[in-house]
Formats: structure tokens, sequence, C-alpha cells
């Protein structure tokens, strides 16, 4: 029975489980500072904010006393002037010196992927600390009003402490994904009557459900989703282009990277328990189907186009259960640009005149749709057919199966 001693010693002696802190990061976003603590164990924590100054304070049980001096260490980023730590009683107590009024919310993550147990603070602050990556900025310099301008939501994918997926020398899906998402945003706002709008505009990570929010939040036309591809083999490659399906991938690999790809939200940080309200968001909607035909329009389009650059991984739209594809009413696609995890296509995706490539291209197909496939109000008012050009013609039983999904899987 001498191992049930050990156990039970174990049980009754939190020094023994104390958690270990790896690393405390910082992250900046437009509305919010992230604090995430990587931790090697579980632990419990106490949040409170305190004024006059404004500071915000975390008691965390169970954490190995060795973080003391790695937190003093820290210097601070955003709204996070800077980071004071000292041990008090059985907790340690982590004190965030803010530069301004913030809302705080704490919540902790189980491991996953690449990171261990997290604890992440989000900062709010009640005004945003500086312009949001919207184009509020080209509204206030007199753009066009909204019924005469298409806008067209660019989603650069992952961001923050979540990377996406990694060349075999070392470049970053998100890195890679934000430099040709920012091309297209600037060739969509040259365009006369053409507005984007990036999901995120910095490195920092944004929940999956939050980008579709964003997008909707700007009325947007369409929502364009910025990736790299990968594989385990290194020698795949070539462009592909996504639209959402509930009903099963296309192929094996299209559902192996939608797993890969809905798992941003556990590695990129979401507070899981605010899903199930969530759910109540997602409605079967009866523009699905025209919303799915649409997203085959601009997707083939988008494809045709990137073939003049590079070759394409599949000739035809695929589909596969992405998130971040779920807006009911908006046409989506998810652009693989190119393979990450291939070295010649990593080299590729490095270059600034392979990025402003596949902007141009991406560019010319979600003009093509455009032009044949006006916006919601512009076709009523001009009572025109919409055109389906789509090389993937939908039967109706395709578009019954592409119906919106009963929940959120996640
Ligand atoms: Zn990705």
């Amino acid at each position: 029975m001498r191992w049930a001693w050990a156990v039970a010693l174990m049980l009754m002696a939190p020094w023994v489980t104390a958690a270990e802190l790896r690393e405390l990061r910082l992250w900046e976003g437009p509305e919010a500072t992230r604090v995430v603590f990587d931790l090697d164990g579980d632990v419990k924590h106490a949040l409170f904010t305190l004024s006059d100054p404004d500071r915000v304070v975390v008691d965390i049980e169970g954490l190995d006393q060795r973080a003391l001096a790695r937190l003093n260490a820290v210097t601070g980023k955003g709204v996070v002037a800077r980071v004071r730590s000292a041990q008090r009683g059985d907790a340690m107590r982590v004190v965030f010196d803010v530069n301004q009024p913030v809302f705080a919310t704490g919540f902790v993550l189980p491991p996953s992927a690449d990171y261990g147990h997290r604890l992440v603070i989000d900062l709010a602050s009640p005004q945003p600390t500086q312009p949001p990556a919207a184009g509020s900025a080209e509204q206030a310099r007199g753009a066009p009003p909204r019924d005469e301008t298409i806008v067209v939501a660019i989603d650069a994918g992952h961001g923050g402490e979540d990377p996406g997926a990694r060349g075999p020398s070392g470049l970053l899906e998100k890195d890679a994904a934000l430099r040709i998402a920012r091309k297209l945003a600037k060739l969509i706002n040259d365009t006369p009557n053409m507005r984007a709008v990036l999901t995120r505009d910095g490195d920092y990570y944004v929940g999956l459900r939050e980008r579709v929010n964003i997008a909707r939040k700007h009325q947007a036309d369409l929502f364009v989703s910025i990736h790299c591809n990968a594989f385990t083999r290194r020698d795949m490659r070539g462009s592909a282009v996504y639209v959402l399906s509930e009903r099963g991938a296309t192929s094996e690999h299209a559902r192996w990277l939608a797993q890969k790809e809905n798992a941003a939200d556990l590695v990129g940080g979401v507070h899981l328990q605010d899903k199930d309200h969530e759910l109540a968001a997602v409605l079967i909607d009866l523009s699905q189907g025209a919303t799915m035909e649409a997203s085959f329009d601009v997707g083939s389009r988008i494809l045709q186009s990137m073939a003049k650059i590079n070759r394409l991984q599949k000739p035809d739209v695929q589909q596969a259960g992405f998130a971040v594809l779920k807006a009911p009413d908006i046409p989506s696609v998810l652009v693989e640009t190119a393979f990450i995890t291939n070295a010649e296509e990593e080299r590729l995706l490095a270059s600034g005149a392979f990025q402003a490539s596949l902007a141009e291209q991406i560019f010319q197909g979600i003009k093509g749709y455009f032009h044949s496939y006006r916006p919601r109000q512009q076709t009523v008012e001009a009572e025109a057919e919409p055109q389906y050009v789509s090389r993937n013609a939908l039967t109706s039983e395709r578009l019954q199966a592409a119906e919106y999904p009963k929940g959120i899987s996640r």
C-alpha cells in the first residue's frame, strides 16, 4: 500500500504540484491587451481591478515561486505599463499597472497543440487604444455612402499566440497571411466604391466567431479568409480555395485541414465557455442556399485567377467544415494561398513580390464576382438577374446538403 501513501502525500502537498511559469506573453490588440501565463500545470486565480492609480490584480495559487523573477522582468505592452509581483501568503500576487481604466476578464485554457496550461487575462479598454483595423478612417475621409460601397472583409488567419502552420525554414503562417491580407486590402481600398475591412491588422489573436462578427458588423458583402496550407507530407503544394461544408469534406486532406484551422481558437485562446450562447446566433437562414452558390462563384473565380501564378492543389473549389466560414448571410471563402510546409512554396510566400501577385489574383477574382454578381441591395435596385457562372454548378440536393448547421460543432 506504499503507493497509496505516495498518492495521498501528493494530494495533500500543494508544493509538489506547484506550476512553473514558462513564459508571460503580452499581446496588443485594438480593443484589448491580452496577458497569457504559460504554465506547466493548473493554477487557481482570483482577479480584480483597483483605481487611483488604475491597476489589475491577479492572485494565483499553486504557482512556483521562481515565477517572481521572471514576472518582474516583463516589460509593459498595450495598456500595461508595468508588471509587478510578490508572494502573498499561499498565493502569488501579480499587479498590472495600466495606463487607463480597463475591464478585466480571466480564464484558463487546457493544454493544446504547442501549448500547456494557460491562464489568460484580457484587459479591454472602454475606448479602443488605437483606431480599429476596419476602414473607419476612410469613412471619415468621405467614402461613398454605404449603399454604393462594396465591403469586403479580409481575414488574415491566426495571429498572436496562434502562429498557424510553420514552414521548414521558420516562416509563420500568421505573418504571411497578414502581409497578403494587407496587400489585398490596399488593392480594394484603392478601387472606387470598394472598401476593405481587416478582421485583424496586427499580431494578435481574434476568435473565429469574432472574425465573422466583425464582417457582419460592417455589413460585408464578402468574407475572404487568407491562410497558408500545410501538411505532414512536405511535397504537397499548390493553391486551393475552400467553401463551407457541414456534411463532410471533399477529401481526407480537406477534413484534416479544417480540423487544424478550427483548432485555432484553442491555440489562440478563446474562452470556450462562451461558445454556448453563440449557438443561438447561428440560425438556419433561408438565404443560405444563395450564399453557398455565391461562395462557390467567387471561390472558383479566385481559384482560376490564382492558377495564373501558381499551380493548383485541386482544380475545383473544395469544401470542408471551417468555423470561420459560418456566416449564414455573407458569401465566404477560405484561400489557402500556398503550402508553407513545402520548402519552395515557403520561399515564395516569404517574398513580397509573390505576396503581391497573390493579392492581385485574389483581387481579380473578387472583382470578377462583383462585376456579374452585385451585392444584394444593388441587385434588387437594378432588378437584374444575378449571373451564375460557377464551375461548381450546384444541384438542389447539393444546396440542401450545404444547409446551415444545427449548431456549432464546438
Ligand atoms: Zn491557417
